[in-house]
């Protein structure tokens, strides 16, 4: 094994114990309003349609949603397994189908992208303002000696100019390889010659909490450290700040960019052309250079945004709050709602800059009717309070998504409640960098959902939930999440590194993928997910999962947010020990000390999901580390709670959290 994160650990049961256990019962139904339903893009039809044919399906979805130079005619190729071909002999171009086509059928002036700056600055591009630009920026990279098949490091703010670098990268056929802005020089080095980049786009700075922050000097030290294969870096000004400058490699955007002709063909690249390089959050270990290639992953982009979200292209405002940096920004900001011709807002700050209610008042502004977020900062805002939303016209909204992480259930019913209106769906995706594309999910016309469940795999995908033997378990049981078929946006592999692809993914069961994560199956056979498999927890024998407990602790109305990890125990081999946000107003109106907080929970705990799962230790935090994509790293706290040296933290938000922890716990209680 060259790598630990998706690979069963010594902490997991012993060979032959059948799965997690089942321990958290969620009763809460909510089905789709007729209304929703009978105006749905995704009917149960689908299903079927998928089901009697799964690849026959697919091939229907490419011709149907992509636009292809050269039409194909073989769908999948799996004769390489685990290497698959989708689409193989069919050609195309990425950014014409995200852009160019639209403008072509008469959809120019229809926005794309509706920019909000952090400072309150905007712009609108419409498509065919999106057309001239990525066609501008095509041409100055191939000045800069960037052809087909080169790669080139992205490093900048979430401002249009990165979605226009990615798009001209499409274009050209150059994989990009999007580093988040947040990540230190050594982070962007390590991407940066993992990928052999050619070229590195940034910015001077981007903004964040109300001041510039810059990202310019990082690249000027990741190539300090020697990365022979950049000749250029292409310099966006954005806040003005200064920047040192080497003569004859850096190149000011407004320089090359600006003045470059808006006139250029797309590159046609076969449909198994690299797309993108893309490394995961990190959040179990050492991050892990996923490509995905252009056909297949297109195809499902498309498919799921289309449905997954209902989108109606000439009516919606989408708006998917992820950075770039990640696969979600990927998928979700530029592939998907470029393809399907969505208009969609960017937001370039934070959250609570310049107050709490920001996000709030941009879908007011906007009339966003579909939003997608990630759970930490959906538990956020629930911290915050919901006075600060209440402030705000949040009717537009039609259908709110969730990813990253499992959604404890009162987050969920939270998130439906204070944000849609008690009205709109909500869609709880689970997929991964390597899946490229939303695979679990409710269809929001459709299904009758569940708060805290990703429920069904979406028509066309493959999932189940399997025992160590790779035998599916039955409704009620828990285990290992799989996908038994091949999809069209399945990762292509590691970048250079095939053998670790095939260890990391296809090693642990024969002929099927391994996700890393570990789901149980409810009566009706929805699939619920329990966290990484690296974090179940072993107690007296009994394999817990992370996010039950988790979701317990956060049903408490103290507890804002909690992560939960298994620590060496000699009497039960694992204890489990609870890391907790409160809630500073509750704790405080029920006037409770330390000592009560602790017991309280701890009782709280064994009524919600039984006496095994109750924490040994509960642990009173003001911040969880967590990566720079907001997911909560256990693995960080499991070192802490085994008072052992925190391991590899460059993907973590702020490194400061682990000392303040640290220094929380050494303190008496
Ligand atoms: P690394 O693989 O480097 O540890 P990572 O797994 O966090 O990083 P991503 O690809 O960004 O990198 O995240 C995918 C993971 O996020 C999934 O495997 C799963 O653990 C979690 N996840 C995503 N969406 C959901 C969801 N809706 N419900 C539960 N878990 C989710
Ligand atoms: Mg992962």
């Amino acid at each position: 094994m060259t790598d630990s994160s998706a690979a069963p650990t010594s902490t997991e049961a012993a060979p032959g114990s059948q799965g997690l256990e089942n321990l958290l019962s969620e009763e809460r139904r909510f089905p789709p309003s007729p209304e929703f339903a009978v105006q749905a893009n995704a009917t149960a039809d689908l299903y079927a349609w998928a089901n009697a044919d799964r690849p026959g399906f697919w091939a229907d979805q490419a011709r149907d949603l992509i636009s292809w130079s050269t039409p194909f005619t073989q769908t999948l190729d799996w004769s390489d397994a685990p290497f698959a071909r989708w689409f193989a002999d069919g050609r195309l171009n990425a950014a014409y189908n995200a852009v160019d086509r639209h403008v072509e059928q008469g959809r120019g002036d229809r926005v794309a992208l509706h920019f909000e700056g952090e400072g309150g600055d905007t712009r609108s591009l419409t498509y065919a303002d999106l057309q001239r630009e990525v066609s501008k920026a095509a041409n100055a990279i191939t000045a800069l000696g960037v052809g087909t098949g080169d790669r080139v490091a992205i490093y900048m703010p979430l401002i249009p100019e990165a979605v226009v670098t990615m798009l001209a990268c499409a274009r050209i056929g150059a994989p990009h390889s999007v580093v988040f802005g947040g990540f230190s020089a050594e982070a962007l080095s390590s991407r940066i010659l993992d990928a052999e980049a050619k070229l590195v786009v940034t910015a001077d700075g981007g903004f964040r909490r109300g001041k510039p922050s810059a990202l310019k000097p990082a690249v000027d030290e990741a190539l300090a450290k020697g990365a022979p294969s950049v000749a250029h870096v292409l310099v966006v000004r954005r806040t003005g700040q200064p920047v040192e400058w080497t003569a004859g490699r850096d190149v000011w955007w407004h320089e090359a960019v600006d003045v470059a002709s808006s006139e250029h063909t797309p590159v046609d690249v076969e449909a198994e052309h690299p797309l993108f390089i893309l490394y995961t959050s990190g959040t179990t270990g050492k991050p892990k250079g996923i490509f995905h290639t252009t056909g297949g992953y297109l195809t499902q982009a498309a498919y799921t945004h289309l449905n997954v979200f209902d989108l109606k292209p000439e009516t919606d405002v989408y708006w998917c709050t992820a950075d770039i940096g990640w696969v979600t920004g990927h998928t979700y900001v530029v592939y998907g709602p470029l393809i399907n011709g969505a208009t969609q807002v960017i937001y370039e700050g934070t959250p609570d800059t310049p107050h709490r209610g920001r996000w709030w008042e941009i879908v007011q502004k906007y009339g966003v009717t579909i939003l997608y977020t990630a759970p930490t900062a959906i538990r956020t805002c629930m911290k915050w309070g919901e006075e600060i939303p209440g402030q705000f016209d949040l009717s537009s909204l039609r259908v709110l998504g969730s990813v990253g992480e499992p959604i404890n259930p009162e987050a969920w019913m939270w998130y439906r409640r204070v944000i849609g209106g008690d009205r709109t769906p909500i869609v709880d995706t689970w997929w991964q960098t390597e899946t490229g594309a939303i695979m679990i999910s409710p269809l929001p016309g459709v299904t009758v959902s569940k708060p805290g469940s990703a429920q069904v795999p979406l028509p066309g995908v493959a999932a189940d939930v399997v025992d160590d033997d790779a035998k599916p378990v039955p409704n009620g049981g828990g285990g290992y999440l799989v996908l038994t078929e091949p999809w069209p946006a399945m990762l292509r592999g590691i970048w250079g590194d095939p053998e670790r692809y095939k260890d990391t993914y296809w090693s642990r069961f024969k002929d099927i993928y391994f996700a890393g994560d570990g789901a149980k199956k409810d009566d009706d056979g929805d699939i619920w997910l329990l966290g990484r498999v690296d974090d179940v927890m072993n107690v007296s024998g009994h394999r817990l999962s992370t996010t039950e407990i988790e979701s317990a602790l956060v049903s408490h109305p103290w507890v804002a947010e909690a992560a939960v990890v298994g620590a060496t125990d000699e009497t039960t081999g694992q204890a489990v020990v609870a890391f907790v946000i409160l809630r500073g107003d509750a704790t405080q109106a029920a006037d409770a000390d330390a000592a009560t907080v602790q017991d309280t929970l701890r009782a709280h705990v064994a009524k919600e999901i039984g006496p095994i799962a109750r924490p040994r230790q509960i642990l009173v935090v003001a911040e969880l580390p967590k990566t720079r994509s907001g997911k909560i790293m256990r693995r960080l706290l499991r070192d802490v709670a085994e008072h052992r040296k925190v391991g590899d933290a460059t993907t973590l938000a702020d490194s400061s959290v682990m000392d303040l922890i640290a220094e929380g716990l050494a303190k008496p209680a």
